[in-house]
């Protein structure tokens, strides 16, 4: 079946095929009137169990009538207001767009010679970043498939720079409220089970600078080397920034490895009237970004910066067949020679497109309006008696619990939170997250949408309400 690879005598069929899917696509996002169905995997797995992969439909509208079915029916779509849930943005068109060239051009970015035009925007864009972020003129990067692959990354680059023939006595230090990536990352590197060191927080939940200088003090006189140092810029449940300047200030003390995970806080650095909160990050000597959280760019986008091209080289290994030697004394630019991954997509073209289109200003706009709606809904938390709301958001998550007006047992006002959670989603009306504090089970809004309002808010807080109360009344001999 030649006619399906896409090439010079296909090109009616590709652009008929693609026309078709983004119809199905643009059908479905314009008449989806929830954020999710509700269905429930028991009512779905039979359905997609029920296909026969070995028997094709040999019909591109059949196979769409059935992706309809299976798929983008009962989709969770980020794109609807009241979808508050996990750090999902809405996607910005450009964007979009920009994947679908990628992806039918099918660029690989690990050598020049599979993907030419396409390493060197790659390259201009992490100089922009590193450019916005302050890293100065030795700076690099290279894009990467998540936040969670870029902390691997930079971490490996911290421990190689550690020098030390003993990995026993490296620790990584975090705040209590740091990515999990972290703790992964660790264990992948083959660092001992304590290696990861947890700062507590303060009521902000910023690390507490006095509780890290405390730790590396510590360290100091055992013996122990910090590795490094994860500062968060924009903590995933609270959006928190941990006291960059203090910690650069410690690290520098130290001579030890910083690494800002800016993850979710990267969004600022295209920000007019947010910036200064990321004061202190120019002082890394790595960061994460996720554009795909607040660029509104589409899974995946994300990019590890350095702040010394040099240890960049701790990733490198030479293929005969790839990336031999010889290629980088030609000077030619083979960006897996920067990567932990070989064969990669060229995600950076998404955000190219969102520059060249809509500008860096737009983009930090929209996460600004976020930034802002989080601090209504704060306003709207802590005036209303029924919920108890964790901290003043300086990004965009707000984690809150339901509390009854009569007083009742801590553990069942858990549970009701936990219920109105569950029964919210299976509603599809709305989407909430959901976390810990302490022991206690929180709620969290994650607000990445420019088109959730207030008002989306507060009807959202009261089927939160609604089904917590009515948990607790159907459960109150249990409860009390
Ligand atoms: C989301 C997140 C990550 C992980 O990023 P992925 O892109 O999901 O792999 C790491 N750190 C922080 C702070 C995050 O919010």
């Amino acid at each position: 079946m030649r006619s399906h690879l896409l090439n010079d005598t296909t090109t009616e069929r590709y652009r008929a095929s693609v026309t078709e899917g983004v119809e199905r696509v643009a059908a479905r996002i314009a008449t989806t009137s929830r954020p999710f169905t509700g269905v429930s995997p028991d009512a779905l797995t039979p359905r997609v169990e029920a296909v026969d992969l070995d028997t094709p439909l040999h019909d591109t509208g059949a196979a769409l009538d059935e992706l309809d079915e299976l798929y983008l029916r009962d989709a969770v779509y980020f794109h609807h207001p009241r979808y508050l849930a996990h750090l999902n943005c809405p996607v910005v068109i450009p964007a979009v767009l920009g994947e679908a060239v990628l992806t039918a051009v099918n660029s690989s970015l690990d050598t020049w010679d599979q993907s030419a035009g396409g390493t060197l925007i790659e390259r201009r864009l992490i100089d922009w970043t590193a450019e916005r972020i302050g890293l100065g003129p030795a700076a690099d990067g290279v894009f990467t498939s998540g936040g969670t692959q870029s902390n691997l990354q930079a971490l490996l680059l911290a421990r190689e720079e550690a020098k030390t023939d003993s990995p026993a006595r490296l620790r990584i230090l975090a705040s209590e409220v740091g990515h999990f990536s972290v703790q992964k990352a660790a264990k992948m590197l083959g660092l001992g089970q304590d290696a990861v060191i947890v700062i507590p927080t303060d009521r902000d939940k910023r690390m507490q600078t006095v509780a890290l200088a405390r730790e590396l003090a510590r360290l100091d006189r055992e013996g122990l080397i910090p590795m490094a140092v994860v500062a968060t810029a924009g903590t995933t449940d609270f959006g928190s920034i941990d006291p960059l300047p203090q910690i650069a200030d410690l690290c520098a003390q130290y001579e030890t490895w910083l690494h800002v995970d800016a993850a979710y806080g990267c969004g600022l650095l295209a920000s007019r009237t947010r910036r200064d909160l990321l004061d202190g990050i120019e002082r890394a000597d790595s960061v994460t970004v996720d554009y795909h959280k607040s660029f509104f760019q589409p899974v995946s986008s994300s990019a590890l910066l350095v702040r010394d091209a040099a240890t960049l080289r701790h990733a490198t290994y030479h293929a005969e067949y790839l990336n031999p030697r010889r290629a980088a004394m030609e000077r030619i630019p083979n960006q897996v020679d920067k990567s932990l991954q070989t064969t990669r997509r060229f995600d950076a073209l998404k955000l190219w497109m969102t520059l060249r289109v809509m500008g860096a200003d737009a983009i930090g706009d929209l996460f600004d309006e976020v930034c802002d709606l989080a601090a209504e809904g704060f306003d709207l938390l802590a005036a209303d008696p029924r919920f108890d709301v964790v901290v003043q958001p300086s990004l965009s998550t707000l984690v809150f619990r339901y509390i009854p007006a009569a007083i009742c047992d801590p553990a069942a006002i858990d549970r009701a939170n936990l219920y109105a959670r569950k029964a919210l989603f299976a509603s599809g009306a709305a989407a909430v997250a959901g976390t810990k504090v302490g022991d206690r089970q929180y709620l969290k809004f994650t607000l990445l949408n420019p088109e959730t309002t207030a008002a989306d808010i507060a009807a959202v807080l009261d089927l939160i309400a609604g089904h917590a109360e009515q948990y607790l009344g159907e459960n109150l001999d249990r409860a009390s």
